[in-house]
């Protein structure tokens, strides 16, 4: 098969892996800059161009998108996809998991245990925002936010009041949610491929720190899942409509909560920690599945 890794940088451990495994199963494999695609969106026949060449003759693209430049990133896929080639993560997939809110929207439609979660865009009242989800201490997020930046622990309905207040200064979109203290700073991400959870680690926060993400300091290991992790962990991939997926999950008393759906989520924690090749299975779901003209998520 010829297949195209969208992605900024062919050096990072995500992309050269998948290149590794790609090649080592016989296909053509290229990493192409996402932000250097051009696109001819007024002829009939959808193209896109690439250093003065014409792209032609992809069997699938693997998207690996930043959120940075989710935006283009998606004009890209749209573009890739229009012309029928098959598309790892679909445009639409992964616009609805670069919106936290948009996919928290989607997974309260289904019966997904999520903490539980507020937003709004004017108050009248900052109390009356943080009574909706149960008072404090309570966690309040950046929509924007990426790697735990953006995320803030308020122990007290005062500091809740003055977080809020302050990201409404800002004008800045947020989310307030329940503190789900009994994780203890413990969360898990399930890499989730096709209907299948592949592999899935603990990460644990370090001391004085309660955002358990590899960027802030913390530490992966092999957790084996419940089956209504693993189940609930399939349900929030699909409900987004993502093949490939990284889901995050709080271990609460009352079952696993889903915090977050990555869209591409990083492989070198996952793999170190898990010792599986998470590559490899992503270019086998890629063998059996790539097939042209398969875009299911549309225009929603
Ligand atoms: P980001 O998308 O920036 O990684 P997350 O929403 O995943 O932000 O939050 C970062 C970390 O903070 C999580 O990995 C988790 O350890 C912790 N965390 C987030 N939300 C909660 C919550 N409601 N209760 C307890 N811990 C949380
Ligand atoms: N690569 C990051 C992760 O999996 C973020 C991906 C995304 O924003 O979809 O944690």
């Amino acid at each position: 098969m010829k297949i195209a890794i969208l992605s900024r940088n062919s050096k990072l451990y995500s992309t050269t892996r998948l290149v590794e495994a790609g090649e080592a199963r016989g296909h053509e494999v290229r990493v192409i800059d996402t932000l250097k695609c051009y696109m001819d969106i007024t002829s009939t026949k959808p193209a896109i161009w690439y250093k003065g060449e014409k792209l032609e003759g992809f069997d699938a693209v693997i998207p690996r998108i930043g959120a940075s430049i989710t935006s283009y990133g998606m004009a890209v896929i749209r573009q890739f996809e229009m012309m029928g080639v098959f598309c790892l993560t679909e445009s639409v997939a992964l616009g609805r998991s670069r919106d936290k809110l948009r996919a928290l929207q989607l997974l309260s439609r289904k019966d997904i245990g999520m903490p539980i979660t507020g937003f709004a865009h004017f108050l009248d009242n900052t109390k009356d925002l943080i009574k909706l989800v149960g008072g404090a201490p309570l966690v309040v997020k950046l929509l924007e936010g990426t790697q735990g930046r953006g995320v803030v622990l308020a122990e007290t309905a005062k500091a809740a009041e003055s977080v809020i207040d302050a990201f409404r200064e800002l004008r800045a979109d947020f989310l307030v949610q329940e503190f789900i203290k009994e994780a203890g700073g413990s969360d898990v991400r399930c890499l989730v491929i096709g209907n299948k959870v592949v592999a899935a680690m603990e990460r644990t926060a370090q001391a004085g720190e309660f955002r358990s993400n590899l960027h802030r300091g913390g530490s992966a290991q092999l957790t084996k899942l419940t089956p209504l992790e693993r189940k609930t962990a399939i349900s929030a991939a699909q409900t987004l409509g993502l093949r490939v997926s990284g889901v995050d999950i709080l271990r609460a008393e009352r079952g696993p909560l889903v915090m977050e759906v990555n869209s591409s989520p990083g492989l070198e924690g996952i793999e170190k920690a898990t010792h599986k090749d998470v590559a490899g299975s992503i270019i086998e779901f890629i063998e059996a599945n790539a097939k042209p003209n398969q875009t299911r998520t549309k225009g929603k």
